[in-house]
């Protein structure tokens, strides 16, 4: 990096499931993925959970229980160790798991929902959704069917979540991509909305992406390791 970072600057960690696959969880596309074994439009559209919402609910209960057989790694840590110095860090995080939360990251912003979270439909309640338990069956007090808190195929993402998110980015000064692609929108939009607004951006991912090329830095390393990298060149 050719600048000094301050403590008080702001800086970005923006994580895909790349992030989160070192720890264990299974992506959703590529080989092992999810979507391999399922069926999107049986699974995880609200179509799907308004024909049968017991069925959409066993898979997201099968996710939950996938989730808390993993654990944050390595990388997760020095997301918080950094966090500790530089207060007005921020995570954007893809993924849904709550694996940052989990390593105690602070600011984390859920692009996509959360599967520890639900909501009702009718009147937009939102209630934390933290056992281990089976989340069917639960209702709203208004009597609607309460659905997982996350970004389905075919909906929209939270208008405010956006608007934090592009204010966040616009105003880092450094921007840490790691474990994405960046081919879901509007997430792939990010990385080029940091460069634009003139932040210092690093790619950490072992494989090239088609925004490879955009970034100041890349590091060709899994998550832990190059974060690893990114600290050492940090305190250096
Ligand atoms: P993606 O599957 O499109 O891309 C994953 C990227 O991670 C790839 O570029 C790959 O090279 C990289 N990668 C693989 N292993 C890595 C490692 N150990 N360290 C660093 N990078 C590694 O993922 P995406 O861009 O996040 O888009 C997938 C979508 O699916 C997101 O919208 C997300 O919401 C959802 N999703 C969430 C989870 C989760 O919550 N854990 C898991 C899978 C998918």
């Amino acid at each position: 990096m050719n600048f000094k970072l301050e403590t008080n600057h702001n800086i970005v960690f923006f994580t895909g499931a790349g992030m989160s696959a070192e720890s264990g969880v299974p992506t959703y596309r590529g080989s092992g993925g999810i979507w391999n074994e399922y069926k999107w439009e049986e699974y995880a559209c609200e179509s799907a959970f308004q024909k049968n919402p017991n069925h959409v609910l066993s898979f997201h209960e099968l996710r939950r229980i996938e989730a808390l057989k993993c654990k944050p790694h390595s990388g997760h840590l020095i997301i918080k160790k950094i966090q500790d110095k530089y207060q007005n860090t921020t995570i954007i995080t893809q993924n849904i798991d709550g694996m940052h939360q989990r390593a105690d990251n602070q600011n984390v912003i859920e692009l996509h929902g959360s599967l520890w979270k639900i909501r009702c439909q009718a009147d937009g309640k939102k209630f934390e959704d933290l056992e281990n338990g089976p989340y069917a069956n639960r209702y709203c007090d208004c009597g609607e069917i309460l659905r997982p808190d996350i970004v389905w195929f075919q909906d929209m993402l939270d208008e405010k979540i956006i608007k934090k998110t592009i204010s966040t980015i616009s105003r880092c000064l450094l921007f840490i991509s790691i474990g994405t692609s960046a081919s879901v929108w509007p997430a792939a939009g990010f990385p080029k909305l940091a460069r634009e607004s003139g932040a210092y951006c690093i790619e950490i991912n072992p494989e090239k992406t088609e925004l490879s090329s955009m970034y100041d830095e890349v590091i060709r390393e899994k998550a832990g390791k190059g974060l690893e990298l990114f600290l050492r060149g940090l305190l250096s």
